[in-house]
């Protein structure tokens, strides 16, 4: 079977099992067919004997001569119906009387009943079931030789008494072969039934077969294609219920796999124009400079675009290796218990020139002193960085920025709230995907459009969520994490309204 298709495999399965099948069940219908005929026949023979055993009780066997008319009548009806058994059926009857006499119907002829006539030890065995008083069981099969032979009791009338004496037995007995000749058609009917069976059974099966294995080599060549690149390849769904499933989870992963080598080329394409853009104008400038297009004195000026361009490609690269490395998982979560608190206070200050320039107020209202938290403390820094910088960056001069924390049950949620431009509800979606910006021309140049993909990211792993909780009047985003344990099992006061 190794090598064989699954259509053939469950082809030739399928065929052998019906081939068993079609030939038990012919053979049982043939055999029970076959003996319902034999019953049938025997049964007509005994009818046939009762009837021979009257007339022979009206015929008296040692006193044959001294015959009267009714004698007569009944042996020459005898002879007629024996005759006409032996005609319709080649069966011969025997008169057996007690005293060991036998009278054959038809009278003995050596060469046609040679064959059937039972040897003296058959007989012997015979008048023993008659003595034995079984004479009367009817049908013998093949009792003691090949010929079939049905005994009833002969039973003689006494004309004057009318007192009937049993004084033998009839014996009819058949050929085996005359028995067959009746049942040999029987044989071709069977066969041409059972092959038509067969032959039906195998046309469905095979049908069946086709049916089932169809999808799967659909599926088989959409499989090929994909491997060549094409995943618009997708397998018809049906065939069966887990064929359907089958080929839906295909189809579904046919879908995700196109999804994603939608993404991977945007992302290569994103990736190439964020690279260009900065080059591009680092290299204008330098050429600028070079050639003296750009004056002498304006030449500080353009050399801090140039130093803003390269930071600004430093931090796309940076990002992008971030990203990256996330994707693919090579870093396990360095979990810790820490005060998210004092970590916020720690990125605010290390923010403070940015704020100062833009004359910006925060306002922090933490629930608590302390906010201790379970998670991977260098990037939950890195979630609070880009989440501060870039309420920073999209708040005009003069905005506020504030900072919330609380803790409910064994959650702890932060959020950073903003009153700068906010975000618009139809941009909402995707501001979470690589390199989404809202509003290309007010972002230009303020950043890479991969900061909130990689909070995602962070927060997707520790099994937490990031969420935008409000875009009008400037954004707020709400991080939720799990509650940890105070080291110093200090539970904090409230320090609400910190400024
Ligand atoms: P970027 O590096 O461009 O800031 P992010 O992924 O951090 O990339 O943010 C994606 C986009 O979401 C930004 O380009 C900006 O349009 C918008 N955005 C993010 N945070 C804010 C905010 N606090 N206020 C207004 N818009 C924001």
């Amino acid at each position: 079977m190794k090598g064989l298709s699954l259509f053939s495999r469950l082809l030739i399965l399928s065929v052998s099992v019906v081939l068993v099948c079609v030939a038990v069940l012919s053979g049982l219908g043939y055999t029970n067919l076959r003996d319902n005929m034999i019953r049938k026949h025997m049964e007509t023979l005994n009818v046939h004997a009762e009837e021979i055993s009257y007339l022979g009780s009206r015929i008296s066997l040692d006193n044959l001569s001294m015959t009267s008319k009714q004698n007569r009548i009944a042996e020459e009806l005898l002879i007629a119906k024996t005759n006409l058994l032996y005609e319709q059926y080649n069966a011969v009857t025997v008169l057996v009387e007690y005293s060991r006499q036998y009278r054959f119907y038809p009278a003995i002829d050596e060469n046609v009943q040679t064959n059937i006539i039972p040897s003296p030890e058959a007989f012997a065995k015979y008048d023993e079931l008659a003595f034995q008083g079984k004479g009367d069981i009817g049908v013998k099969k093949n009792a003691f030789t090949s010929v079939f032979s049905v005994m009833v009791p002969w039973v003689r009338v006494n004309e004057q008494t009318q007192q009937s004496t049993v004084v033998g037995y009839v014996l009819i007995l058949s050929t085996a072969q005359a028995v067959r000749d009746m049942y040999r058609d029987l044989i071709w009917q069977t066969a041409l039934a059972a092959m038509a069976m067969f032959l039906l059974a195998s046309a469905i099966v095979f049908f069946v077969a086709q049916q089932m294995t169809r999808p799967l080599t659909a599926m088989a060549k959409a499989a090929g294609e994909m491997a060549r690149g094409n995943f618009e390849a997708r397998a018809p769904e049906g065939g069966g219920k887990e064929i359907e499933e089958l080929s839906h989870a295909f189809n579904q992963m046919g879908a995700q796999l196109s999804t994603l080598e939608q993404s991977r080329r945007d992302f290569v394409a994103n990736v190439s124009h964020e690279l260009r853009s900065p080059i591009t104008s680092i290299k204008g400038f330098a050429q600028g400079m070079l050639d003296g297009t750009i004056p002498q004195e304006m030449h500080g000026q353009y050399l801090q675009v140039v130093v803003d361009e390269t930071q600004r490609l430093a931090k796309l690269i940076n990002n992008l290796l971030n990203l990256s490395r996330m994707e693919n998982e090579d870093t396990s979560l360095a979990y810790s218990h820490f005060d998210l608190n004092e970590m916020i206070r720690r990125v605010l200050i290390s923010r403070m020139a940015q704020i100062d320039d833009k004359g910006l107020d925060i306002q922090v209202r933490f629930e608590n002193d302390s906010c201790f938290v379970h998670a991977d403390a260098d990037q939950i820094q890195q979630v609070v960085i880009n989440l501060l910088d870039n309420a920073v960056k999209y708040t005009p001069s003069g905005g506020t920025i504030t900072l919330f924390t609380k803790t409910e049950g064994s959650q702890v949620s932060a959020r950073i709230k903003d009153d700068g431009m906010g975000i618009p509800a139809e941009d909402a979606p995707f501001i979470f995907d690589r390199f989404y910006k809202v509003d290309k021309a007010h972002t230009v140049g303020k950043g890479t459009g991969l900061g909130l993909a990689i909070c995602k990211r962070i927060m997707e792993r520790h099994g937490q969520q990031i969420r935008l909780v409000s875009g009008e009047g400037g954004a707020e985003f709400e991080i939720t994490l799990e509650k940890g344990a105070d080291p110093g099992g200090n539970h904090g006061n409230t320090g609400a309204g910190e400024n």
